[in-house]
């Protein structure tokens, strides 16, 4: 059972975007969108999504500054950001973490590993408060 959990997608890439939000849609999420890392951050923080897919590679600004931005706020530092990235390299998924992402993912994006993911955050979420 799903209730109306709120996921932030931050990606640049329509075909992308429209795919996971369409899915995650689907599954009953709320999905709100952003199209690059400035409006990323201002809807984070506007609206405090439950989770965030983060693409690293985006205009304007990037994953990597959009995340830490996102995780030095006090009212958005909690939500866990699960990066999306392209690039399958070792030093491009220590960066993320070291920004401050929970999670990573590498594109193509799996929807049943992705779907899991969120599923465990939510649920860890629920039982520890
Ligand atoms: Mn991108």
């Amino acid at each position: 059972m799903s209730d109306s959990r709120t996921i932030l997608i931050v990606e640049d890439n329509i075909d992308n975007r429209t795919l996971l939000g369409d899915m995650l849609s689907a599954l009953d999420y709320t999905v709100l969108e952003a199209v690059d890392g400035v409006e990323g951050v201002d809807i984070a923080l506007a609206n405090v999504p439950d989770l965030i897919l983060m693409d690293l590679s985006l205009p304007n600004k990037d994953g990597w500054t959009a995340t830490r931005e996102i995780k030095a706020e006090k009212s958005t530092a909690h939500i866990p950001v699960i990066a999306l990235t392209a690039h399958a390299m070792v030093g491009d998924r220590e960066r993320a973490l070291e920004a401050g992402c929970d999670d990573y993912m590498t594109k193509p994006i799996n929807i049943l590993e992705l779907k899991k993911k969120i599923e465990s955050y939510f649920s860890s979420k629920a039982s520890s408060t």
